[in-house]
């Protein structure tokens, strides 16, 4: 597993620290409505602060693509943070420029300011080495703690660390402890649940698993799309045409090495796919016309009994639709089953962390992912261009005898 570097071996004493971080919140009239990621830094600014380093925290927002936006700007998430720490926090008009740098060299210890969206400027995503240098000129040192972004090689997450010494934060620490672990040395039996609505973004992760998997589990749309590549009927559900066969594919490699796939066979459906349609539950095939919106509770029973004996279980994508209270069983009683076994359980993606908070069992589970597709990257095997860039160097070899 690769190295990470910990902000601990960093001396932060009266050194400015650029902090990338992810604090890309949704956002609802001028304010933050949800402050998980917010949250999820703190352990990491507040040993910074402790230690007496200068904190330029550094974000994106949104997806402003390169303009500097009304709708985009830190300040939300500068209240945000600010109520959680209980004192102000100073949010710079922008992330580079003369103005800015001022403002960090002017910084005390222990002082925090907010940087306005990275992403105000092209050369952000854009990985432009020269951006990279303009933020790298604010500080002295660098720390990752944005897991959230560690599969994008943008200017802030490649391009800094490799002017300043570098290090990662205490979450970015615990995502890739957690996934790792999951990957290298999983408690067994080790089960994946798989679901909500991308069947092709998963299908990667499907496929690095499959032969270090115990038991698959599916729900979500993504049934729908195995469902019909095995020639069941499933009505008007949304079926992903183009992942069809990679879906037969996955079937055909679990059959060949005995891999247990559990797919739903009673169904939560509705007539059109609209919130407040009336619902049945259906056994078997589903009807023409009608639409699956959720694993039925027959299924859910089902699930949850295999789930009781697990050792480790990934768990990314919504069992059905989690945002509709008539469509949101399933995802509960996976959530409860998972919150009374014994298994490590590790919940990715944004749309499951999500429903796992709503519904109230998010401290139950061992780690909730606060990156979607990088947790997904990291889990497909990929090198992740975030940690590449903190990983420690080999140091050179002496020959021996030299
Ligand atoms: P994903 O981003 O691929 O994990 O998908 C999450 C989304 O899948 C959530 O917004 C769910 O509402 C959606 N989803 C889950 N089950 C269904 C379903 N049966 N039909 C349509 N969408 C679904």
């Amino acid at each position: 597993m690769m190295a990470l570097p910990s902000i601990e071996s960093l001396d932060l004493k009266g050194r400015r620290l650029f902090l990338r971080v992810d604090f890309n919140v949704p956002i609802a009239g001028g304010r933050a409505t949800d402050d998980t990621r917010v949250r999820a830094a703190l352990p990491t600014l507040r040993h910074a602060i402790d230690r007496g380093a200068r904190v330029i925290l550094a974000s994106h927002l949104g997806r402003p693509a390169g303009r500097r936006t009304e709708e985009f700007r830190m300040s939300p998430v500068a209240r945000c943070l600010a109520d959680l720490l209980g004192r102000p926090i100073l949010k710079l008009d922008d992330c580079v420029g003369e103005a800015t740098r001022q403002t960090c060299l002017a910084l005390a210890d222990g002082e925090t300011v907010l940087l306005e969206n990275l992403r105000f400027h092209p050369g952000e995503e854009a990985g432009d080495p020269a951006f990279a240098r303009e933020l790298a000129s604010l500080a002295e040192v660098y720390v990752n703690d944005a897991f959230g972004a560690a599969h994008r090689a943008h200017a802030s997450i490649t391009g800094v660390p490799a002017l300043l010494p570098s290090a990662a934060g205490f979450l970015l620490l615990r995502e890739v402890d957690y996934l790792g672990r999951a990957l290298a040395e999983p408690r067994r039996p080790f089960v994946l649940v798989a679901g909500g609505a991308k069947v092709s973004d998963k299908v990667a992760v499907l496929e690095k698993l499959l032969d270090r998997l115990d038991l698959l589990v599916v729900g979500g749309a993504m049934a729908y799309t195995f469902l019909a590549a095995r020639g069941d009927a499933v009505g008007a559900s949304r079926v992903e045409a183009p992942a069809l066969e990679a879906a037969r594919e996955i079937l055909r490699r679990a059959a060949g090495r005995g891999l247990e796939v559990l797919l739903p066979d009673d169904h939560v459906v509705a007539e059109r796919f609209e919130e407040g349609a009336p619902t049945r539950v259906v056994e078997g095939p589903i009807p023409e016309g009608w639409v699956g919106l959720d694993i039925g509770p027959a299924t859910a029973t089902r699930y949850a009994q295999w789930l009781a004996g697990a050792g480790t279980v990934l768990w990314n994508g919504t069992l059905g639709v989690s945002e509709w209270r008539l469509a949101q069983e399933g995802t509960r009683r996976i959530a409860e089953a998972l919150a009374e076994s014994g298994a490590v359980s590790i919940v990715g993606g944004g749309d499951t962390a999500a429903a796992v908070r709503e519904l109230g069992h998010a401290a139950a589970m061992s780690h909730v992912s606060t990156g979607g597709g990088a947790s997904l990257e990291f889990l497909e095997g990929r090198v992740l261009p975030g940690l590449a860039a903190l990983a420690r160097r080999e140091a050179p070899r002496v020959p021996a005898g030299a």
